[in-house]
């Protein structure tokens, strides 16, 4: 390893081993224990004040400096997936069926790392590092958030960071509004009276009225949501009777699938739709219809303030050439967004260069890119310095 600009060869190669440890030891949502021990026991060591058990497995370092009264939330997250890795790199995961396959054991490192380095470094104000469990569709935002978070330790800004392959290595996408979608469940449940499948008017048939209903969803995005506005409605699971009994018209048809949109508007409108239609084919067939839309993740919104101290950081720290301030949006969640609904928040992309083949989020074959290590911890630490320089 070589030095680079931004951090020492030694420092990359004890940054590097750390994100690699980590890697090889995985631990799904809630089940973060080696790994919030690892971050309390380091954020100690460097003098931070440290509370753990925060929203069950998550863990924040605060470092306050100076007189200053403003404060800001730095946060990482540090779960891995439910899914088999197979990089068959020396470090890959020794836990079987759970992988870091979308770089939160990279995220983990890099605040810490700027954890670490801010002790020696000059601001005034408090930055709390939050080191967040169960990102992955596991709710461990809200779980922080209602465990307090934000009365314990308030913010006036929240910054969010994750890597990006295939976006130039070194490079930084801060960027103004949505930058990932809501992601929100639907199921409806249609109860009509069963009846022989030969005799249908003896019943009220809820699998028709389920195929009408499936169909008629589809015209939402389409002629309801405006054109300029990005959205999606799946169904994507779908029970009724039994194939065991092709003669029976079975009383209840359930279906449900996944909502997405980049705005607080159009997610109501889906919320609204999906129940409006789901109500009126009940009516029209006389049956009933049981509408549940489960808001699971919010969008993250970029807010105008902290996307500007980001962009300026990202120019401080990586240089003018290495920041992108278009960058387009992601249809995939994140729970940041539960930070970022309630203080202004700005949540950015890092590059990571070309990576492995097959190497994207979520792949059995991804690995985070140690390279990118120094750019994750110069941003970091550059954010802190324009917040509270
Ligand atoms: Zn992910
Ligand atoms: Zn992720």
């Amino acid at each position: 390893m070589q030095n680079t600009p931004l951090m020492t060869a030694e420092t990359l190669a004890e940054l590097t081993a750390l994100r690699r440890d980590l890697h090889a030891h995985p631990e799904l949502g809630f089940a973060e224990h080696r790994t919030a021990a690892i971050v309390a026991d380091r954020l100690r060591k460097a003098g931070l004040e440290v509370e753990t058990g925060i929203g069950g497995t998550g863990v924040v370092g605060t470092l306050r400096k100076g007189n200053g009264n403003r404060a800001i939330a730095l946060r990482a997250d540090m779960d891995a997936l439910a899914m088999p890795e197979e990089t068959g790199l020396p470090y890959a995961s020794t836990t079987a069926g759970a992988m870091h396959a979308c770089g939160h054991d990279g995220h983990t490192t890099m605040l810490l790392a700027a954890a670490e380095a801010m002790v020696d470094q000059d601001f005034s104000g408090t930055v709390h590092f939050v080191f967040q469990p169960a990102e992955e569709g596991r709710g461990g935002a809200k779980a922080m958030i209602e465990d307090g978070i934000l009365d314990r330790f308030p913010v006036d800004a929240a910054y969010g960071l994750h890597n990006m392959p295939g976006l130039d290595l070194g490079v930084l996408a801060a960027v103004e509004g949505p930058q990932l979608a809501s992601s929100d469940s639907w199921s409806v449940s249609f109860r009509g009276i069963g009846s022989h499948g030969a005799k249908p008017h003896q019943g009220r048939d809820a699998v028709t009225a389920a195929g009408v209903f499936l169909s008629q969803i589809h015209s939402i995005v389409a002629r309801e949501v405006d054109p300029l506005e990005p959205a999606v409605i799946s169904a994507c699971a779908l029970s009724a009777g039994d194939f065991a009994a092709l003669n029976v018209i079975p009383d209840t048809v359930k279906i449900g699938g996944t909502a997405r949109a980049y705005s607080a508007g159009v997610r109501d409108q889906l919320e609204a739709a999906i129940g409006r239609h789901a109500s009126g084919v009940a009516t029209g067939f006389g049956i009933e219809a049981d509408y549940t839309f489960l808001r699971r993740i919010p969008p993250v919104v970029n807010a105008a303030t902290p996307t500007k101290i980001a962009q300026l950081a990202a120019v401080n720290a990586l240089g003018a050439g290495n920041l992108r301030t278009a960058f387009p949006p992601s249809t995939a969640g994140d729970d940041f967004a539960e930070f970022g609904t309630r203080v202004p928040g700005a949540y950015v992309w890092l590059g990571m260069g070309e990576t492995r083949e097959n190497g994207q989020h979520h792949n059995t074959n991804y690995d985070f890119n140690d390279a990118c290590i120094p750019y994750g911890v110069a941003y970091w630490c550059a954010v802190i310095a324009k917040e509270l320089g």
